[in-house]
């Protein structure tokens, strides 16, 4: 469970992130919905430990967060251009987080076991001899999530991961990652402007403009009752 509790963030003198309060259950999806700006990668990164609030406490069940060390925190991440390493294979590309200095010691047959295990969870065995180079964009968004799944993370935060990709790829991929989410069950904190892809994908979403909350409820009630002229116009946008 993850709660932000009037969390706010300033870069100089630009309020990026306002008072934003926020529980998110344990296992639930939730998408960060809002136009560019909004300071929805600001919170994600504040999760993640990579920028710290300057109000307000972010809590990892009852712990502050900032207690915790980024790489005790158990989070995944998978970025819109989350770079895999050109001239490795895709089976070394997601073995690389199981090899580092800071990781779990394996075997090397543990880690071939692992990443064989995580080809087939993706859906890409047979692929793991390629190149990144020799796959298409869909299919490096998956090994990156391969990727951010090694550390087995507690919480998965994706940041547009689908966002450089065409219509239709975005929806099986959806799909796709909602299976992947239904089967493991991890809290998945899931960034994007397009509200299309927050309605269909989220247990609940929450939008956000100009770095403050408008609105956190299911898809549903969302869309039965939008809680403000904002959120009516940016839902009725097709970006
Ligand atoms: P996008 O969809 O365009 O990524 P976003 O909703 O994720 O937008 P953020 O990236 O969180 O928005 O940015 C929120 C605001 O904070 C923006 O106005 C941005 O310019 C500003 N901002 C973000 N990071 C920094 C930084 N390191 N220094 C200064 N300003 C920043």
């Amino acid at each position: 469970k993850i709660r932000l509790d009037n969390v706010v963030k300033t870069f100089d003198t630009f309020r990026a992130v306002h008072g934003v309060s926020l529980d998110i259950a344990s296992g639930e999806l939730v998408a960060l919905l809002g136009p560019s700006g909004s300071g929805k990668t600001t919170i994600l990164r504040m999760v993640a430990g990579l920028e710290f609030a300057d109000g307000g406490q972010i809590y990892f069940g009852d712990q502050d967060a900032t207690e915790i060390p980024v790489r005790e925190r158990g989070v995944g991440f998978v970025f819109q251009h989350y770079a895999l390493f050109p001239h490795m294979t895709v089976a070394e590309n997601i073995a690389f987080g199981m090899t580092t200095a800071r990781a779990v010691k394996r075997s090397r047959e543990e880690i071939d076991a692992r990443v064989k295990e995580l080809l087939g969870l993706v859906r890409l065995e047979g692929l793991g001899g390629r190149f990144p180079g020799q796959i298409s964009g869909g299919q490096r968004q998956r090994v990156a999530l391969a990727r951010a799944l090694t550390v087995d993370p507690k919480v998965l935060l994706l940041d547009e991961p689908f966002g450089a990709l065409d219509a239709k790829v975005r929806r099986d991929l959806r799909r796709w990652l909602r299976e992947i989410h239904d089967q493991l069950g991890i809290t998945t904190l899931f960034v994007t402007h397009d509200q299309e892809e927050a309605l269909d994908l989220a247990d609940r979403v929450v939008i956000l403009n100009e770095g403050k909350i408008v609105q956190a409820a299911s898809p549903s009630e969302i869309c039965r009752n939008p809680g403000s002229a904002f959120v009516m116009r940016f839902l009725g946008d097709t970006n």
